[in-house]
């Protein structure tokens, strides 16, 4: 994952693809770039670590333009270094390009291109693909509009790039395959980015670019264009998006904040959908499919990290609400193998982007032999949401933290109230229990607010241990998902070894470890 950022208009771009960085900065971190159209010359600055130490080595050079791209890195291919920071020269130096995601043919690109004499600067699939380019380019003797499309035909990956160059000095050519892109609509000028989040304060019109699609940007105009070179009417919705959503607001980091939105965002979950005094539950996505749900021979559950985690609580649920059978497959496991999928198959993908590449491709695959695919996503109009027949948002605002927290308990939520819808039309749960479980899960915010409340207490156990090296979580039934949900936290958070463990496993090997 990184974030992209791109501007044309009237204004300086500098200062909004710095702004648009620092949003997207939990999309990767290692190192930040940008590049600047300069009186028909790209100047590009680059530098390992956070976008402020970017900032701090560009110092007071000249920074004036009103195009530009930036990157902020986390790298897949070549160490995190100045040298394979985004954004890249082409080997004549005309091009600079940005790019998010990983090239698969890349050695494959690489051994043509060093026999033709290339020479490369970084370690990186990106620097590949764009000679790649460059050179069909100078042979075809074609625009980088045309040469980038014939370069696409041959590249296997994900890929959103960008790229400026010296010819169209107010232009930036974008294209996309499974990694998200948006473009922001507004008066003579144009905003790029991985998501909404850099453009919010300036237009609230954006288009979403879908897979194989490429986009031809300048202040005063859209192009959007398929790789048959046929132009497509580019599809303008309003953004429903606060800029204070994705504000700190007075908290020190956004997963803080996050965590202590639970509250609210599990109740925005349930709102409008969950009605515990009439016993009923409203779900018009769900509700549309019910009948292929309640028939389906099983439901496979597809997702990745902590929303797989979030599908193997929906695995026990579900199995035992619904008495339907499921599976949970990671979805980087799923679309590399040759799964059996029969048609009426059930399909339930869980993401909070929506735009989770593996997750978006098994997804295409499960579809192409007959499956319905229900999308339990975030962010609204996302990829998932759009190649989904239906499905349900979870509604908890964005998640700006890198680590998961209030989108997980938001995939429960939905999750729960899936089960129990289903398992309530299919007759497989009492009238009793069904309306027992509605209030249970009417109380779910309250109870969230209730714990919040002794963060202190969270606190001194945390101060207490915070100096162990390994940690095992334990867990059963619905507890042991959650054992691996906190193992995944600590890990990720604070890089101390931790694993989740079914509680009764303990005595099967893993106790040797306990000192
Ligand atoms: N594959 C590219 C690299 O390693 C892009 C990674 C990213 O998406 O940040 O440089």
């Amino acid at each position: 994952m990184c974030g992209i950022v791109g501007y044309t208009g009237t204004k300086q771009a500098y200062p909004i693809v710095i702004k648009g960085l620092k949003r997207l900065e939990y999309r990767g971190y290692d190192s930040a770039g940008i590049a600047l159209q300069q009186n028909n010359h790209v100047t590009i600055y680059k530098k390992k670590g956070k976008v402020s130490d970017l900032e701090e080595s560009i110092g007071t050079a000249n920074v004036t333009g009103t195009t530009g791209i930036g990157h902020t890195r986390w790298a897949t291919h070549g160490e995190p270094n100045d040298r394979n920071a985004h954004p890249h020269f082409s080997s004549s130096g005309k091009i600079a390009m940005i790019h998010n995601g990983i090239i698969e043919n890349y050695l494959q690109l690489k051994s043509e291109l060093l026999s033709k004499g290339y020479t490369f600067k970084s370690d990186t699939d990106t620097e590949v693909l764009l000679n790649f380019i460059e050179e069909i380019k100078t042979n075809n003797n074609c625009s980088l509009e045309e040469a980038l499309r014939i370069a696409l035909k041959r590249v296997t990956g994900a890929y959103v790039i960008l790229m400026i160059d010296n010819e169209n000095p107010d232009t930036i050519i974008a294209a996309r395959k499974g990694s998200p892109l948006v473009i922001g609509v507004g008066k003579n000028e144009h905003f790029l980015g991985s998501d909404a989040s850099p453009m919010l304060e300036y237009t609230k019109e954006v288009v979403y670019v879908n897979d194989y699609e490429l986009a031809i940007v300048k202040p005063d105009e859209l192009i959007l264009k398929n790789l048959g070179n046929e132009k497509l009417t580019p599809y303008v919705q309003k953004l429903d998006i606060e800029l204070a959503a994705i504000e700190k607001s007075g908290y020190n980091h956004f997963m803080l904040k996050e965590i202590f939105e639970q509250p609210t965002t599990i109740f925005d979950c349930l709102r409008g959908r969950l009605d515990a005094i009439n016993g009923t539950i409203t779900m018009s996505g769900i509700q549309q499919y019910a009948e292929q749900i309640i028939n389906a021979n099983r439901i496979i559950i597809i997702a990745c990290g902590t929303s797989w985690h979030a599908g193997l609580v929906a695995e026990y649920i579900i199995e035992e609400l619904c008495r339907i059978n499921v599976e949970v497959e990671y979805a980087s496991e799923f679309r590399y193998r040759n799964p059996i999928i029969n048609e009426g198959d059930v399909i339930l993908a869980i993401s909070q982007s929506g735009e989770t590449a593996d997750t978006l491709v098994a997804i295409e695959n499960a579809k192409t032999k007959g499956a319905i695919i229900l999308g339990i996503v975030n962010v609204v109009g996302s990829s998932i949401a759009r190649a989904s027949h239906a499905g349900a948002y979870t509604h908890a605002g964005p998640e700006i933290g890198v680590a998961s927290t209030k989108a997980f308990t938001a995939q429960l939520s939905v999750l729960m109230m899936i089960a129990l819808k289903i398992g309530y039309l299919k007759g497989a749960l009492s009238e009793k229990r069904y309306r027992h479980l509605l209030k249970e899960l009417d109380m779910v915010p309250e109870k969230a607010a209730w714990i919040l409340n002794h963060a202190d207490a969270i606190k001194a156990i945390a101060e207490k241990y915070k100096d162990a090296g390994d940690f095992l979580y334990l867990g059963r039934g619905y507890n042991f998902a959650i054992a691996l949900e906190g193992a995944l936290k600590l890990k990720e958070i604070s890089y101390i070894h931790a694993e989740g463990y079914p509680a009764a496993e303990m005595k099967h090997g893993p106790i040797a470890l306990v000192d």
